[in-house]
């Protein structure tokens, strides 16, 4: 809900896609399965945003197919040696921690073979890389992080060795249940301001609201968000109540994803040339609905999740 009215309430929806990152894809998994030093170490700092945090799995080679990453983490004394590099790090330029996936048994796979650790900045062999520059959510610091002979120590392990597909898949629950309820709060502003230029911008006489083909656009916009509103909180219950909300968070996340950005566009096309320019703020709304069927696994991945759920 809170993040349902964030969504709602603040224009800024790099500054609320950051937050996510930090709560739902560090924080979470700390408080999840981190050790009692671990949460005593980081959630304090965490939760009062004197500490931000980040979330590395992507690699320049691979995305959708995380099991394919190159960084490895490989024993050395009491602790660990971390090298590779991960790309598309959303808060990456600024983070104080970060939860690092390496591969730490490549023969054992996704499940047993990748390794969840913690790393903070100022440790000697971590240093962050290229910033980059986005279509949307430019308010979202984004970049690269590189370990080079990274050591950390036993402590630094999040869940247990070869448990990280554990410690993935519950940031990638919470995520993608709960970032998507800030899209909610962002399709019910939509909504209002179309509605809202709808009727009062005339053509041919009358409120462009009164054509039918502009009506049935604010309609479709209304039963998207609703239903998109259900699908989330749904998944938000089961996440709650259940072990696994994995299927439902991957329903939950392609719906919302996919109407957000339909949502914007169609909010585009109702204030004609005026939506097109920065001054109405809904060129600013599609930029950033772009990403939404990309991060957090594309629409095509959670198409995947959900056919194999379906036994396919
Ligand atoms: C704004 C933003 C923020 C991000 N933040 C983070 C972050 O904080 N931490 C992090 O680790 N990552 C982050 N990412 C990375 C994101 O998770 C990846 O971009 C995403 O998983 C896709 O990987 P990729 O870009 O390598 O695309 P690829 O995996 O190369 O995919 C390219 C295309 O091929 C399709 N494709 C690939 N495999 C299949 C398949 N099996 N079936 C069907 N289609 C397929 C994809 O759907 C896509 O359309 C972020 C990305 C963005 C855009």
């Amino acid at each position: 809900m809170v993040l349902e009215a964030l969504g709602y309430g603040c224009r800024d929806s790099g500054l609320v896609f950051s937050l996510c990152a930090h709560l739902l894809a560090c924080v979470v998994p700390v408080w999840r399965h981190g050790s009692e030093a671990q949460k005593q170490r980081y959630l304090p700092g965490l939760c009062d945003g004197s500490m931000i945090g980040a979330h590395a799995i992507t690699e320049p080679g691979s995305g959708s197919d995380t099991f394919a990453m190159r960084t490895r983490a490989e024993p050395d004394g009491d602790g660990w040696r971390i090298n590779g590099s991960k790309t598309f790090i959303s808060n990456g330029p600024i983070a104080d921690v970060a939860v690092v996936f390496a591969v730490t048994d490549p023969d054992k796979g996704f499940h047993g073979g990748l390794t969840a650790f913690l790393v903070e900045r100022g440790m000697p062999g971590f240093s962050s890389g290229q910033k980059f520059e986005k279509l949307g959510l430019r308010t979202s610091p984004v970049g690269e992080l590189v370990f080079e002979e990274l050591r950390v120590p036993a402590e630094a392990v999040l869940g247990r060795v070869g448990g990280g597909a554990a410690v993935f898949a519950t940031a990638m629950d919470w995520e993608r249940c709960l970032l998507v309820a800030s899209h909610i709060g962002t399709m019910e502003r939509l909504l209002e301001t179309s509605i809202a230029y709808a009727r009062t911008r005339q053509q041919f006489g009358q409120a462009i609201g009164k054509f039918q083909a502009v009506a049935h656009k604010i309609a479709d916009m209304k039963v998207q968000l609703e239903a998109s509103r259900l699908l989330t909180y749904r998944a938000a219950w089961r996440l709650d109540h259940l072990r696994n909300a994995s299927l439902d968070a991957a329903m939950a996340k392609l719906a919302t994803s996919e109407s957000l950005l339909r949502a914007s566009l169609d909010a585009v096309q109702i204030h004609g040339g005026y939506g097109y320019m920065v001054e109405y703020e809904v060129e600013r709304a599609l930029r950033d609905a772009v990403g939404s069927t990309l991060y957090s696994g594309t629409s095509e991945m959670q198409r995947n999740i959900i056919a194999r759920w379906l036994g396919l």
